[in-house]
């Protein structure tokens, strides 16, 4: 049942919009968000401002409001996932400005702790739990990928030897093997996971530094083979952490930080680009025009599936990179 909801999906895009919670310390009195609605409605109102011009109304498949929990986001999120093992490519966003939440909603706070679990431990889990009530019918092998893009450069996360970056620009974008490695339960993932952070940070803090500043994918690979058939399926999930999609003043910015501006500038856009060619079922998609929509290809669009998380920071201050992130949104949906 779960499953048809996902097949009727309009183009098979979704956009869901999340609100973080003001933080400790933040001021509580300037929110930009004067209502949610329980069909997807969302209306962002600038207080500083009057008149009716400042209210502006939007409309998404879903809002999660700043008290929504990290279960209840990954409930709507559920059927996708599930999908992937009967042999469909799904490819799940976060989008935002820096400090919007993105990294919040698709890895969490906290991997220590269950109920912290973003979309990606909890798609995982669920692909472990799910292959494991099906392996008298159908054998899966499940394995994952870490690629960043930075400057419109992948960069291939060795899985095997953990934590060394390989930059790469692979011809015809075939993905170096050494960078997929093979998990065959949640405490492998964990594992890995942990090692990779650890290192990251360690050995590599300008990596850890430019986190924003690049997209991170997470690639999770399933192939089943039927037990009486023999007949083999593939499906294919991509979790994408996007880099911050906050403008940078062109006056201000110089040298690498205007060329990391311009390259994530042209990659969000293309993106858009994309989404927007195939919920307008364009005959022609632009797939060419970055590194991301190239990687992502075979995933988005035909009888893929696209979700798109929106993350706002509900502060005043802001506001004009809410509601230019709110306009993005508007494009793809
Ligand atoms: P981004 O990845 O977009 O830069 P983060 O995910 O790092 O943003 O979030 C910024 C800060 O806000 C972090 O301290 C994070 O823990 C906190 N945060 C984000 N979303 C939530 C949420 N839904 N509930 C509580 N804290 C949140
Ligand atoms: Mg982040």
């Amino acid at each position: 049942k779960l499953y048809n909801e996902v097949q009727d999906l309009k183009g098979n895009i979704r956009v869901y919009c999340r609100i973080r919670p003001f933080l400790s310390g933040q001021s509580q009195k300037h929110t930009t968000v004067e209502f949610i609605g329980e069909n997807g409605e969302l209306i962002i109102n600038n207080p500083l401002k009057q008149g009716k011009e400042s209210r502006k109304p939007f409309k998404f498949n879903k809002v999660f409001g700043p008290a929504a929990r990290q279960e209840e986001v990954f409930l709507d999120t559920r059927p996708l996932i599930r999908s992937v093992l009967d042999g469909f490519n799904v490819c799940i966003f976060a989008y935002g400005q820096t400090g919007s939440g993105k990294t919040y909603t698709m890895s969490g706070p906290n991997l220590s702790s269950k109920s912290d679990w973003g979309v990606n431990y909890r798609a995982l889990h669920d692909l472990f739990h799910i292959s494991q009530s099906r392996e008298n019918s159908i054998v899966y092998e499940i394995g994952v990928q870490m690629v960043e893009i930075y400057n419109e450069q992948f960069h291939f996360l060795d899985l095997h030897t953990l934590g060394i970056w390989n930059t790469t620009q692979p011809n015809g974008l075939a993905v170096p093997d050494a960078s997929m490695h093979s998990v065959k339960s949640m405490k492998d993932v964990l594992e890995l996971m942990n090692t990779g952070l650890t290192n990251r940070a360690t050995s590599a803090t300008a990596l850890n530094e430019r986190s924003s500043r690049s997209h991170s994918v997470l690639s999770i690979h399933v192939r089943g083979t039927e037990v009486k058939t023999n007949t083999l399926l593939r499906g294919c999930l991509h979790l994408v952490d996007l880099a911050g999609s906050e403008r940078v003043d062109r006056s201000e910015a110089t040298g690498d930080r205007l060329k990391e501006a311009q390259h994530i500038n042209k990659s969000l856009s293309a993106l858009g680009d994309v989404i927007n060619a195939l919920s307008q079922k364009s005959q022609h998609v632009p797939y060419r025009n970055s590194k991301l929509t190239q990687l992502l290809q075979s995933s988005l669009g035909g009888q893929a599936k696209t979700l798109m998380f929106v993350q706002l920071n509900p502060d005043v201050a802001s506001y004009s990179e809410t509601i230019s992130t709110l306009k993005f949104a508007e494009r793809v949906s």
